[in-house]
């Protein structure tokens, strides 16, 4: 076993990353670039497909060099996405028809709006488990095929294929063969009803939307077909999909019913594994399908923030008060604590569990003494307070406690924000040993399909904690702060409604 590998394509939104992982888990290699955002107007986010794939196939280019002189084996490949992006290409030419529309773009919010006004939000929630918002990706493609030249008739005629990001990477490494996604993916559209695991005639026809652009809907294990001779001389299978924060649920072995884990990247996510059942959010979660392996399907209940990590870069680019993201948590540190300074960073607007396409981002508390280094604290402050709204709203979903939460994503380096979080939340933080569980994930679900890995017992003893943060702020304290951030909260909501 010890060269061969499962590589992982973990396609997030600010950079591509590949990673090798041995057959205990480990990181063999791995290379990662970070690529282009585009805002071409306020509330618009946009990828270039072609930077999407080439800044993928480079890394995993480079990864495979690394173990080149090795004799080593790749068993198989693992694929895990932004969800919600989508992209519409040519089938004839692979070339896309315009930008990938990011699962943070805001575009589409007016004609969400209308879909609630036209009572659709029961129906929806019923069939998809979502909420009708401008975030998934269904009226994302409605916008491109109804907006595009001629985009719409060449729809019509079949000749366009429609794609979240798996679709387009598995597309582009078979050079073509394959238009497939995964249970997972296809949850995240609002067209997929994950009861009964197909596409929704019925929202398909509201949303004029043609079935000869969707892709075939696959399990997130089993192998969909090989890949071309372009990444590698020998096919290696592609045997693994799943949108990021499925896969790193996953990775995380959050297998049992009730186990919670939230990642912190660009956004938050929540995942709360509900098994076989579908539970129906009353407090503006989503249902959602966790995986779906040997034909039994997972469910899970997820609550999405929309902005996260993305603030401290937002400090870093836009504000300019740190150089990297790193620096935030010292800057945070030379003061005691947020003097008062909360920030909302609704800077997409704000995802569960308020939904307000139209909230913006305040900050709000400012006294004479304010300093960059409150600023920074609120920003961090304000992850963990969004993390504790959304596990509250989980908790009355599912009806009791959750007893500890399981972290990962770029940001729980940062141990300021890991020990706020616990104080926040009063149960233990667990950050494990792989930080990379989102590829991890993707590569557990891929080995598993081609037999590298035996069953899910043989992986689970995998994982391992690196840290555990408890609660050590007195509750006192803790209730003024969450006092302070929902008057702050209640501030930045419906800023923009006209
Ligand atoms: P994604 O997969 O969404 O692209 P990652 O999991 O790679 O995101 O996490 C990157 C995010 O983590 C960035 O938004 C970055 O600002 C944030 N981040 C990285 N290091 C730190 C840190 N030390 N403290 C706080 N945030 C951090």
């Amino acid at each position: 076993m010890s060269n061969r590998f499962i590589l992982s394509l973990d396609q997030g939104t600010t950079s591509s990353r590949s990673i090798l992982f041995n057959h205990i888990g480990q990181i063999i290699a791995s290379s990662q670039k970070e690529y282009t955002q585009h805002y071409p107007k306020p509330g618009w986010v946009e990828h270039d497909p072609i930077e999407i794939w080439n800044t993928q196939f480079e890394t995993a280019k480079e990864v495979l060099a690394q173990v080149e002189n090795d004799n080593a084996t790749i068993e198989a490949i693992g694929i895990t996405n932004q969800r919600e992006t989508v992209v519409v290409w040519d089938r004839a030419t692979g070339k896309p028809i315009y930008n990938a529309i990011v699962w943070q773009d805001r575009r589409t919010s007016k004609y969400c709006d209308e879909l609630k006004a036209g009572k659709w939000a029961e129906t929806i929630q019923y069939k998809t488990g979502l909420v009708i918002d401008s975030y998934f990706s269904g009226t994302k493609l409605r916008w491109i095929l109804n907006q595009v030249d001629g985009a719409m008739e060449k729809a019509q005629k079949g000749e366009l294929a429609f794609g979240t990001v798996d679709s387009w990477l598995i597309w582009n490494l078979t050079g073509g063969k394959l238009h497939v996604t995964d249970v997972t993916n296809a949850s995240r559209t609002m067209l997929y009803n994950i009861r009964t695991l197909s596409w929704d005639e019925e929202l398909l026809n509201l949303m004029g939307i043609p079935a000869s652009v969707l892709p075939s809907v696959k399990s997130s294990s089993e192998v969909y077909g090989y890949s071309n001779g372009e990444l590698a001389s020998k096919p290696i299978p592609i045997a693994g999909i799943a949108g990021d924060q499925q896969a790193a649920t996953f990775g995380q072995m959050c297998l049992d019913v009730g186990s919670v884990k939230n990642t912190y990247g660009t956004g938050c996510f929540m995942l709360c594994n509900t098994g076989q059942e579908v539970i129906e959010s009353k407090n503006n979660m989503v249902s959602t399908i966790a995986w779906q392996i040997n034909g039994e399907t997972t469910y899970a209940l997820e609550g999405s923030i929309f902005t996260a990590g993305s603030i401290v870069q937002w400090l870093r680019d836009e504000l300019g008060i740190i150089r990297s993201s790193a620096e935030v948590e010292d800057l945070a540190r030379k003061v005691e604590d947020n003097g008062e300074v909360y920030l909302v960073p609704a800077l997409t607007g704000l995802g569960a569990p308020y939904w307000d396409q139209y909230a913006r981002g305040a900050i709000i508390g400012l006294t004479r003494g304010s300093n960059a280094s409150h600023i920074a604290r609120a920003a961090l402050e304000s992850i963990a307070f969004q993390t504790y709204d959304v596990l509250k709203a989980m908790e009355a979903d599912i009806g009791h406690p959750i007893k500890e939460l399981r972290v990962d994503g770029g940001a729980v380096v940062n141990n300021l924000l890991m020990q706020f979080q616990a104080d926040v939340l009063g149960v233990p933080v667990y950050r494990p040993t792989i930080l990379e569980t989102t590829a991890l994930g993707a590569a557990y679900l891929a080995g598993l399909a081609v037999g590298f890995w035996k069953d899910v017992d043989e992986i689970k003893k995998q994982w391992a904690v690196d840290e555990c943060f408890q609660k050590e702020l007195n509750p006192d304290r803790v209730e003024k702060l969450l006092a302070g951030w929902e008057k702050a909260i209640s501030r930045a909501m419906k800023w923009e409604e006209e």
